[in-house]
Formats: C-alpha cells, structure tokens, sequence
C-alpha cells in the first residue's frame, strides 16, 4: 500500500545544544526542488554549517520563520517533546529518533498519529548504502577523532627529524574496526601515525591490514560475528582477554581511539580505570561511544576528563564539528531517500518497500508488524553475490531456457559448424583453410582467457591486451600490399581497430591514475619548507 503525504518538505533549525547539521543544503534543495517538491527551511537553519539563507532561496527553497508546521519534516536529532507539539496531526517526520532512549517522545509522537522514519534503522543492505546517515556520520567522525587526538596530543602524530631533534611516529591504538574504526585508522595513517587495531570480527582484519596497520589478536578463540555480519555481545572471559590486551598495549601507545558497539546495547567497558593509568601522562583516549555509554570507564559524555595526566575525550559530536560537510552527506542521505519516496512532486509512504518499512518507527501513531519474511528460496550453488535486486526490477526471464531447446541449440549449432568445416576443408584454397584456423583459434583462446579473467584483474589484463594489439598492427601493416585484394583490406581494418584498442587503453588508464593522484601532489614549487 502506498499513501501520498506532502509535496512541502520542511527543514527546521536543529535545536539540540551544540547540534550544527542541518538536514538540507543549497544542493540538496536543487536536487529535491528538481522533481518538483518545495522546500520551506527556518530562518538561519543551515547558518551553523556555513549555509545562508540566500544560499538556499537560490537553490529555491522558501525561508519560513517556522517549518513545523509543513506536512513533511526533515531532521537531523529527533524533535523534542515540545516540538512535537508544534506538528502538525499526522506529520511525516524523517530524522535520527533513538527510540530506545527516547520512550516520552514515541508517546508524544502516538498521540499526534504521527509517522516517524528512524533513519537508524534503514537496513544496512548494499542497495540502502546511499541513504545510511550512520555510515555516512561515522566515516566523518572517525576522521574527527583523530583530528581531535592530535590536536590534544603534545606532539606529532607522523615522525619528525629535525635539526633540534627527533620524534618517533605516535603510536595509536583503535579499537572496533567498523566504519568509523576505519575512517580513523586510515586518517591516522595519513598522518604518519603508527596504528594498530582490534576487532571482534574476523572480517575487519584484511580491512584494517589494507590501509596499512597492524590487526592485533587475543589467544581466546570466539566469533564476534552477530546477526547479518554485526558484532555480537562477546563473552566475560572474551572481555578480560581484550583489556589484557589493552592493558599490555597502554604501556606503547599514545593514543587510544575507541568505537566498539555493539546494535541495541550499551557499549561494552574495554578500557577500565588501571588501563587509563597505564598509559604515559600526556597520552589521549578519544571515546567514540561516549554517547552509547562508553568504551572507557571514566568518559563523561560531551566532556573532556583528565586522569592522572591523561585525557579522555567524550565528545559526543564529532560529525557536528565538521557541520559543513556532514550535512552535505546527510542531506544527500536524504535526497537518495526520497527516490524511494516516490518520483514525482509529491511525497508517498511505499509500506511494501524493503528499506522503508523496517525504518518506519511509526505509521499514523502506530507501531507496524514487520513486513512477512520472503520465502525461503531452495539451496543455491555458492555465488558472489554483487547488488541486491530492486524489488521493482523485473526478473530476467531473458537468461532462462528450458533445457530441451538449449540442447537442440547446441545439437544445430554443432551440426552447421561441421558442414562449414566439411565445405572448406573441400572447396577452400590450401593457406586460406590455414589462416582461417588459426583465426578460429585465436578467437577461441582470446574469449577464454579474457572471460576467466577476474574483474578485480582487467586492468593489467588491458596493458597484455595493448600488447597484443602492437603485434596485431605489425601484422597487418605487413598485410596491406600494393593492390586492393582482401588481405590488404583486412589487414587495414586490424590496423585500424587495434589502433582504437591501444588508443581507448591509454585513455581509460589515464582517468584511472587521476582518481588515484592527489590534488596536492602536484609538482612542488618553489615556495616549499627549506
Ligand atoms: P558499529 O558502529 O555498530 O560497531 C563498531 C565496531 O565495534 C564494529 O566493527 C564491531 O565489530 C566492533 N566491536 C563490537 N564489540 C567489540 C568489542 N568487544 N571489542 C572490539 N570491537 C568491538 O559498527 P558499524 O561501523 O556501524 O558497522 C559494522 C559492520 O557493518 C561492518 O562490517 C560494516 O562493514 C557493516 N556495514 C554494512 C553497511 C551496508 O552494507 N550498507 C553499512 C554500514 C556498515
């Protein structure tokens, strides 16, 4: 069932202290303005994210002095009792809600027959990757983290020789290797940093090893891996056996960065009190988790603590300190959002949509029943599975063929290969019958060598190919003779075509190499550090 909610969306200014996102930006707009929807935002909503109202009136939003009271709302933080007040009966509100924490507001929100969309709880399948505002958040603040780190550190993160002296790299410690863990391995890389990490889950460690650290292991041997791939609440034996780790790696480390949750929990306590005081005074503890309880016994949320010479950081908004950019993100979270909202100017709430229904806290005041499991579909030869199907989509009846007509395919497919070999064989001149085989053969390898080919590989494929098609352009060029005859003709077209595949190979590495070069690795000029 599909019901129309609103073509006006509404963007109210963000009213938790310290919050600076805002749920739209000026490109945003344009996008979600383009199929025809209005946007009202508050006065000075996106001021704190460096946003102008101008800005946005550009982009073609209205500037309203409140949005409360458009059918449609979006939000980054969960409206507040009050604000709920202010809705309008039977809003659609689409913002992050904690429900769990949040029992008051779920009441308000009943009792205005609200529909609420949790944007936490959109499934983190690969089809719903645009739309995860918690990855999304998560990557900018695992980068913030370490900003953070270094900033409270009395040091460099990278190493320095310098004529007053020596420092060795800092040495970070990372704990939880999920999307944020990772952000924040790979920023502390980038500053020279030395960095390991832990993980329950066996997957992180090739995560981790490929930016460059180290993956640190327990001897105690237990899956970490929950339900669909999440981490699972470990054992107490498990627990003891990371602090010891912990413990061993606090008398090394500088900086300790934690981010280990686990989904519907309060975060497990890994970093106790005589692990905080093993480590050198000067040294940083940035706790990810603050707002979910905390990895370090000692955090306090939104503050820093200072122990015994060492700091813990229990910011609790981190992606907030980068609001420029963690809108943008968020903002464009939403706008992949509303593709599954419908396409037109108005607004709809699909109740069958996959990445939709498991997100709708509530549907006019009520709590829906999950959607019916699919059925469960007969064992299948293991695949590498690449993009879940949109449910839309429809299904590819051109791949299937009853077995009956593929074998009379191949039965006449056979049959006409052997009467063209037969005809040749008797009718054909000697060299041509021996080129042509050699072609057939040619054609056959080429096609099985290249379709078995990995896609992961087809770049260095492309260089042999290159090859190939330099002894393809000898080759035909010895070909084209004086005269107008079918070998010069040929030889001409392979020239030809080759030519096209050296030429394309060029260009697509080219574009390849610039995703991968640095704008600032530009030759360097002269105004460099001497
Ligand atoms: P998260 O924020 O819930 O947890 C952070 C990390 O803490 C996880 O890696 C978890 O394994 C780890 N952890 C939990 N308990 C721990 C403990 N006792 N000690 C050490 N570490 C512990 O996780 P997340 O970053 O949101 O994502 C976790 C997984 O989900 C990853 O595999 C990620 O690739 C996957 N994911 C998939 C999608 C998608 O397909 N759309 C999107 C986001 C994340």
């Amino acid at each position: 069932m599909v019901r129309a909610v609103a073509s006006i969306i509404g963007v109210p200014k963000e009213s938790l202290p310290g919050e600076r996102r805002v749920a739209a930006t000026p490109e945003s707009v344009k996008k979600l303005s383009s199929r025809g929807l209005s946007i009202h935002v508050e006065k000075g909503a996106g001021a704190e994210a460096g946003y102008a109202d101008s800005q946005y009136v550009e982009a073609g939003a209205t500037i309203v002095d409140s949005a409360w009271q458009c059918e449609t709302l979006f939000k980054v933080r969960a409206p507040t009792v009050d604000e709920v007040g202010k809705l309008e009966e039977g809003a659609f509100v689409v913002s992050l809600m904690q429900p769990e924490k949040n029992p008051l507001l779920v009441d308000s929100l009943k009792a205005k027959k609200v529909t609420a969309l949790a944007l936490e709880r959109i499934p983190r399948v690969t089809r719903a990757q645009k739309m995860d505002v918690l990855s999304s958040q998560a990557n900018l603040s695992g980068y913030r983290a370490v900003v953070e780190a270094a900033a409270h550190l009395q040091g460099f993160m990278g190493p320095q020789v310098t004529a007053a002296g020596s420092t060795p790299p800092a040495k970070v410690l990372i704990i939880g290797a999920g999307v944020a863990g990772l952000a924040a391995v790979g920023a502390a890389r980038a500053m020279g940093a030395e960095v390991r990490a832990f993980d329950t889950r066996a997957a992180a460690r090739e995560q981790v090893e490929s930016l460059g650290a180290k993956f640190l292991e327990v001897t105690i041997k237990e899956s970490g891996e929950g339900q669909g791939g999440y981490a699972k609440t470990m054992s107490p034996e498990f627990i003891a056996a990371e602090m010891a780790l912990f413990r061993a790696q606090a008398a090394q480390v500088d900086v300790i960065i934690t981010t280990a949750l686990v989904p519907g929990t309060k975060a497990p306590t890994l970093v106790p009190r005589d692990v905080v005081e093993a480590l050198k005074p000067g040294s940083v503890i940035v706790d990810m988790a603050a707002e979910q309880g905390g990895n370090c016994e000692l955090t306090k949320p939104g503050e820093v603590v200072v122990h015994q010479g060492v700091k813990i950081l229990g910011f609790t908004d981190l992606a907030s300190r980068m609001a420029a950019t963690s809108s943008r993100f968020f903002a464009m979270n939403l706008v992949h959002l509303s593709g599954e909202l419908g396409t037109g100017d108005t607004l709809t709430i699909p109740l069958e949509n996959d990445v939709v229904r498991p997100a709708l806290l509530l549907h006019k005041g009520e709590v829906l029943p999950p959607l019916p499991a699919k059925e469960p579909s007969p064992p299948q030869p293991a695949k590498p599975v690449v993009h879940a199907p949109r449910p839309d989509a429809k299904p590819q009846q051109e791949h299937i063929q009853s077995p009956n007509r593929s074998a009379w395919g191949s039965t006449l497919g056979g049959i006409f290969v052997i009467a063209l070999l037969f005809g040749l064989g008797r009718f054909a001149p000697a060299d041509f019958l021996q080129h042509s085989t050699v072609f057939v053969l040619a054609c056959f390898v080429g096609w099985q060598v290249i379709w078995s080919v990995s896609p992961a590989l087809h770049t260095p494929l492309m260089s042999v190919t290159n090859a190939i098609s330099g002894i393809i352009i000898v080759g035909g060029l010895l070909q084209v003779g004086g005269g107008v005859d079918l070998a010069s003709v040929l030889g001409v077209l392979a020239v030809f075509f080759a030519t096209i595949n050296i030429a394309g190979g060029f260009l697509v590495t080219e574009r390849m190499l610039k995703m991968f070069r640095r704008e600032d690795a530009a030759p360097s000029s002269s105004g460099g550090h001497r």
